[in-house]
């Protein structure tokens, strides 16, 4: 039976909860235990698919198919644990849950009720799997105070007491601000949050206090004393270069032992963080650097590909050098004059995944800038769309060629569709159907499908193997009837979906790197284990920067 940590924030948002619980689960791992993350969302949206990444961050894909928060990302990037549909809920999802089963009739006539019936359904989804682990993390979203939290904190307090003592712990992750004018870090916002919690029947076990400064010894002794905790279990969270840094930088502040100590488990098994110390030598110690241009929509905020970012930090740690990513805005390639000097400092383009008409001019043209220019280019999902409607237009001569996510555009613009809207396809065996029409919400092809690389292909070399699975999250394919065409123009095919009807890669062999996947491999890299096609992009960017 696991023993469950349930997280929760306070005084601020974006203290880097969802870190903090991910490099727990590494150190946890690295004990010997295994541990399961969960992400507990109090919005109101069913799930983050239709939320805009400019406001909420990228979108990340399990294996399963759920479009979850991109904390899940982080979790699975420290402990290398593939996440779950079951996961991530939010309280969109709960409610339409119990609205679901009352519609049913399942409550026999009762009167549903935040307590129990919502609470219930919290209950029953931290439950799942929980005989398959050792530790089962569940961070709640948000900070406490927030009204639609209240059924969620409700819920794991109640669920903590149904559970026999010492099997359910609470950590709290608060910031300690610093005032430059006395010098002095802050302790007040921490205790009123503590008080928070205590209201609705929370007591922290261990606090987590993110702050600029190491926390002094009086500081946290208040903290202790205010706030009801060991003083071990003050634990201080200071910024750091590389996130990467976070499992041992907790380490050495006591986390893992802090935790531990709050379940009572004596002696602690001694923990083994090669791995990290590892991880953390690479990104400290680079051998060069080389500049990757990222072609994108949402440049504003980088939170709106994380994964991607990371990804390329990986590709960096495989290869040892620093990568230097910079956001450029596609639309600024619209203009013909700009494009050469925006482009010209960097070792490799990457196009990265996206929706919508706005900026794929731009982003055409940063392909086509990186074919000619033998630059190393890497298209995702989109990107790989834009590939290969640039190779459409310009090398096997359809001029207007283009895809029909841009059909009804307000331009009016028709374009012959190389990409096209896949409305019929297999899962698992089974046909699945949708029409344009359809509710937007989930109705994409998602998760993990399986891929045949052809033999011989580079990209089967890169990852030693012809038989791959990766997550996909998107409505349109690339037109597979093109393909004699593309291949008589130097743009080969060279993944397919195993019923040879999608195509999920292409690359031009005659360049020293071009490309392209319909799916996001950037989901699951990790720092221990770099996905080998970013590992690879990164060495081809290394290669380019010794020949300027
Ligand atoms: N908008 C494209 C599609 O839906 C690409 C999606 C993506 O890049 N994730 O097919």
């Amino acid at each position: 039976m696991a023993r469950f940590i349930f997280i929760t924030g306070g005084v601020a948002s974006s203290l880097g909860k969802g870190l903090a619980s991910a490099a727990l689960g590494a150190l946890l791992q690295a004990r010997g235990y295994s541990v399961r993350l969960r992400k507990l969302d109090p919005y109101l949206n069913v799930d983050p698919g239709t939320m805009s990444p400019y406001e909420h961050g990228e979108v990340f894909v399990t294996d399963d198919g759920a479009e979850t928060d991109l904390d899940l990302g982080h979790y699975e990037r420290f402990t290398g644990v593939a996440a779950r549909r079951s996961d991530s809920i939010s309280a969109g999802r709960i409610y339409s849950n119990v609205l679901e089963k009352e519609r049913r009739g399942d409550y026999l006539g009762k009167t549903i009720q935040v307590i129990p019936h919502v609470t219930d359904e919290i209950k029953e989804f931290i439950r799942i799997g929980e005989d398959e682990v050792d530790f089962m993390l569940c961070e709640i979203g948000g900070t406490v105070g927030d009204i639609e939290g209240l059924p969620f904190f409700e819920a794991i307090r109640q669920f903590a007491q149904e559970k026999p003592r010492k099997q359910c712990i609470f950590m709290h992750l608060t910031l300690l601000p610093y005032i430059a004018a006395s010098g002095e870090l802050k302790t007040k916002p921490t205790q009123h949050s503590v008080k928070e919690l205590r209201a609705i029947g929370l007591a922290p076990d261990v606090l987590v206090c993110r702050s600029e400064k190491p926390i002094p010894e009086k500081e946290r002794e208040k903290l202790a004393l205010f706030c009801n905790v060991r003083p071990e279990a003050v634990i201080a969270a200071q910024d750091l270069k590389s996130i990467y840094e976070a499992p041992l930088a907790y380490h050495r502040e006591g986390l893992d032992q802090a935790i531990l100590d709050a379940f009572g488990i004596s002696p602690a098994p001694r923990p083994n963080l090669a791995v990290w110390e590892d991880v953390v030598d690479r990104i400290h110690n680079p051998e060069g650097e080389v500049r990757v241009a990222i072609v994108g929509k949402y440049t504003e905020l980088e939170d709106a590909y994380k994964s991607v970012a990371e990804a390329l930090v990986h590709g960096g740690i495989a290869n040892r050098v620093r990568v230097r990513a910079d956001w450029l805005e596609a639309e600024l390639f619209e203009r013909e004059e700009g494009i050469v000097s925006l482009l010209e400092p960097y070792h490799a383009i990457l196009v990265p995944g996206g929706f919508g008409e706005r900026g794929t001019e731009g982003k055409i043209r940063a392909a086509e800038y990186a074919r000619n220019r033998k630059i190393p280019y890497f298209g995702i999902c989109l990107g790989m769309q834009m590939a290969v409607i640039e190779a459409a237009r310009n090398l096997i001569g359809v001029h207007d060629a283009g895809s029909e996510e841009f059909e009804n555009a307000a331009s009016g613009q028709r374009f012959t569709p190389i990409v096209y809207y896949l409305k019929e396809w297999m899962e698992g065996g089974r046909a699945q159907r949708r029409s344009a029409g359809d509710a937007k919400g989930g109705t994409m092809r998602l998760g993990a499908y399986p891929a045949r690389l052809a033999e011989g292909s580079q990209v089967a070399a890169i990852y030693g193997t012809t038989e791959i699975s990766e997550r996909h999250r998107h409505r349109y394919e690339v037109d597979i009837s093109y393909r004699e065409r593309f291949e008589e123009h130097g743009v080969c095919l060279s993944g397919l979906s195993p019923d040879g009807r999608l195509p999920e890669i292409i690359e031009i062999p005659d360049h020293p790197w071009y490309i392209g996947v319909q799916f996001h491999p950037e989901l699951k890299s990790k720092p221990f284990a770099p996905h080998p096609l970013f590992a690879d992009f990164i060495r081809a960017a290394v290669e380019q920067s010794r020949l300027v």
